[in-house]
């Protein structure tokens, strides 16, 4: 594994990787899990050369948010990363990355006001504006996310799409642990207690799609059956509950097909954010 932190020997590296085939890109904040690492897997399997980052983007932490508090696990990093048998891992330092006159943003509109963007002002404007730079600097083929971010992916998408990017996305499932709760950098900073709690999210998420499963179609009844869950759990502040379009994340009074049901709230300091897709099932056969 070759491991860089200059954008010029990156790109050095990358145009030797390029004459010879495919290039996929798994961009990460480090604090390595086998969420990531799934991530990873499926790149190598898919691509000739696999380029990982890591990099806690300050941009997309607001004030009062956990950029100082974020895990950086480095070296144990590394060593996953190798596992994983990625070709090269890049290492950016902020320096590099936003010179001090910087001033350029990408910003996509109305799908980032909504869900983890109401909470969270300027986080999407944050991660658009890294997930650009570094696209733009790595120019990959391939270009790996995690489901467990749906937003993030649609957001993504979205900035794909308005500004011609060549790289082809692919959204991969969430990896969770045994209990259900979906794996995250962030859940190292559960106390043992509220990480006992932490897999509520799934089992909300679990009765909703059992709640569809079995016929129902109204928002209403589907996020009362989830909401029933969380309720039950002491010391969750739930921040969202919603059933919404696949791609335009626009909350919808009735399933008719597909739906996406979001979820997010805080354990604690920690904020959990997880979903799950939900399809209407297929009428029974007649004949
Ligand atoms: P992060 O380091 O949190 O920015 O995540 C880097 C990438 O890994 C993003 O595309 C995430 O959506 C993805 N990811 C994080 N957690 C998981 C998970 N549990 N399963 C699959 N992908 C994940």
């Amino acid at each position: 594994m070759i491991v860089v932190s200059s954008i010029k020997t990156l790109r050095h590296k990358l145009a030797t990787a390029r004459a010879i085939g495919t290039v996929g890109f798994v961009p990460t904040m480090g604090a390595l899990h086998d969420g990531h690492l799934s991530l990873m897997k499926r790149a190598k399997k898919e691509c000739d050369f696999l380029i990982v980052s890591l990099f806690v983007n300050p941009l997309q932490f607001g004030p009062k948010e956990d950029f100082k508090a974020y895990p950086r696990t480095a070296s144990q990093d590394r060593k996953k990363a190798r596992s994983a048998e990625v070709d090269l891992l890049w290492l950016p330092t902020e320096k590099m990355l936003f010179s001090p006159d910087f001033q350029t943003s990408i910003e996509v509109g109305s799908i980032t006001h909504l869900w983890e963007g109401a909470s969270r002002p300027n986080h999407f404007k944050g991660v658009t504006t890294i997930v650009g730079k570094l696209l733009q600097i790595v120019r990959p083929d391939f270009f790996y996310l995690g489901q467990k971010d749906y937003q993030q992916c649609c957001v993504i998408r979205q900035m794909l799409r308005d500004l011609h990017f060549e790289t082809r996305l692919h959204i991969c499932p969430t990896l969770r642990e045994q209990d259900g709760l979906a794996m995250s950098s962030r859940n190292t900073r559960l106390s043992a207690q509220k990480r006992e709690i932490a897999p509520v999210f799934y089992h909300a998420l679990q009765t909703a799609k059992k709640s569809v499963q079995s016929g129902e179609k109204k928002t209403k009844n589907i996020l009362q059956a989830a909401k029933s869950i969380l309720d039950a759990t002491k010391d969750i502040q739930l921040d969202y509950l919603a059933l919404c379009d696949t791609i335009t994340l626009l909350p919808i009074d009735r399933i008719k097909n597909r739906a996406v049901l979001l979820v997010s709230g805080n354990l604690g300091e920690v904020r959990l954010i997880d979903n799950i897709l939900l399809k209407v099932p297929s009428a029974p056969n007649k004949s």
